[in-house]
């Protein structure tokens, strides 16, 4: 079975970046089935708002793993829609010829429903790239933790997908999200969502796939954060067919990111 993670994290607050260290990660996930991982970058190491230059250099961490291993390493591009549309715009086009970036990812800099995220959608429409954005659900514990103007809930990346219908969103972390997430993405078909962060939780899977169709499913792990056994085994033990199966571990990711 082939499978490839859409949400990592290989060099994450500062470590994992030494090339023994990417290529223990390249010989793990190997041992898994892993034919291959979508870097988002080290997002977090300058904080919630990184401006220009920090963006430029979480986003040439992923450029330094493709070039290490250029078959196995896919990136997105990290960028910060409150810098404005001149530095977002520059950044992008930097990504895509440098790292042939395939999406965007947005983390925690503003909420998913600010006005600034227009600057994200143009973006999203010149290069032709996928949106990848951080959701939690902000009634929990976990969401609660970070500020409601930087976390995105369902509710505000469904809002932002409504406003751009033609941008192509892939709302992460299904357990943050949980059941009511998916609910508010159900009627968005631009909308699809990633398995990643949250450890597994009974039947949040299967609902995924009722609701959405395994088309809209990609697995995720959020390494290194979560562990890719544990978030390939929630796949593998989910009571689904075994082509929607092949579909969230690898098909879906083949398509969009256009694999091969
Ligand atoms: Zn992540």
């Amino acid at each position: 079975m082939r499978i490839f993670d859409i949400h990592t994290h290989p060099i994450l607050m500062g470590s994992g970046a030494k090339p023994e260290e990417i290529k223990q990660l390249y010989t793990e996930g190997k041992a898994l089935g892993i034919v291959g991982m979508n870097s988002l970058g080290d997002v977090s190491f300058y904080g919630h708002c990184p401006d220009a230059g920090q963006c430029a250099k979480i986003n040439d961490g992923n450029g330094h793993l493709q070039r290490l291993f250029p078959d196995f390493f896919t990136s997105f591009c990290h960028l910060n829609p409150t810098l404005g549309e001149r530095v977002v715009m520059k950044e992008a086009e930097r990504c895509v010829t440098n790292f042939n970036s395939k999406g965007i990812k947005l983390e925690k800099t503003n909420n998913a429903s600010a006005s600034c995220m227009k600057h994200i959608a143009k973006a999203a429409r010149e290069f032709n790239l996928p949106v990848l954005q951080h959701t939690w659900t902000v009634h929990g514990i976990a969401g609660r933790r970070v500020p409601r103007s930087i976390q995105s809930d369902p509710t505000d990346t469904a809002t932002f997908a409504r406003r751009h219908p033609e941008v192509k969103v892939i709302m992460a972390h299904l357990t943050g999200f949980g059941f009511r997430g998916i609910a508010e993405v159900k009627h968005l078909p631009n909308v699809s969502i990633d398995t990643s962060a949250g450890y597994p939780e009974e039947g949040l899977i299967e609902y995924a796939v009722e609701q959405l169709g395994a088309d809209r499913v990609y697995y995720g792990s959020d390494l290194p954060i979560r562990e890719q056994s544990v978030t390939i085994g929630r796949i593998l033990g989910a009571r689904i067919t075994p082509k929607d199966r092949q579909k969230i571990l690898y098909d879906n990711a083949a398509i969009l990111l256009g694999l091969n």
